[in-house]
């Protein structure tokens, strides 16, 4: 018998194919078979790393006040679908927390697409679901490709840029995003909720 979304996601929820990961494996995604939106962020942090709570943090608080959405729908798995790049937390960096590893998409990634058939429409949240989805359909910067989103619309992506706090000053230099482009992409995504 084909293996279910439930039973795909149990068995990465046992993954430990990264045996470097500073906290260990804890992979955090959640989702049904009929989500219509899958939310692909880039991986855990600290916080949600511990309580194993997608989005559960400062970077979830803004982006669901991008899109008006109350807590009970944003983790209503029936709607959307939790599928970041890299599902364990990756360490810490000069920078910052690590990229995902690109291990994780390379073994899950197509698996779950295939078994999330109602999905209409990714949010691509930040330069490493836009380069693994967009590829060379993207623009020369991440400011440019999120300014012409409307264009990925047809293949079913917005690209976002993160809503982490660290990017603050991106927002400060580019308030057109939050003023116009947040309020279209929210009425997209409201507009899958209620089809
Ligand atoms: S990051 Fe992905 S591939 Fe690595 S252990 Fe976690 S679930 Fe497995």
């Amino acid at each position: 018998m084909a293996q279910s979304l439930d039973q795909l996601i149990k068995e990465i929820k046992g993954c430990t194919a990264c045996k470097d990961l500073p906290l260990g494996p804890r992979p955090v995604l959640t989702g049904k078979a009929s989500a219509r939106i899958v939310l692909t962020g880039q991986a855990p942090g600290t916080k949600v790393h511990a309580t194993g709570i997608p989005w559960d943090d400062p970077s979830g608080d803004r982006l669901r006040m991008w899109l008006d959405m109350e807590k009970d729908i944003f983790y209503n798995e029936e709607y959307l679908a939790v599928i970041p790049m890299g599902f364990c937390y990756p360490g810490k960096g000069e920078r910052g927390d690590l990229p995902p590893r690109p291990l994780c998409a390379e073994l899950w990634q197509d698996k779950l697409t295939a078994k999330l058939p109602n999905v209409k429409l990714k949010l691509l949240i930040g330069q490493y679901a836009i380069k693994y989805h967009l590829g060379k359909k993207r623009k020369k910067t991440l400011t440019e490709t999120v300014k012409h989103w409307r264009e990925y619309l047809e293949d079913g992506f917005i690209p976002l840029v993160h809503p982490s706090p660290r990017n603050i000053m991106w927002r400060r230099r580019n308030p057109w995003f939050e003023a116009e482009i947040v309020p279209q992409i929210r009425q997209e995504v409201w507009k899958v909720i209620g089809e």
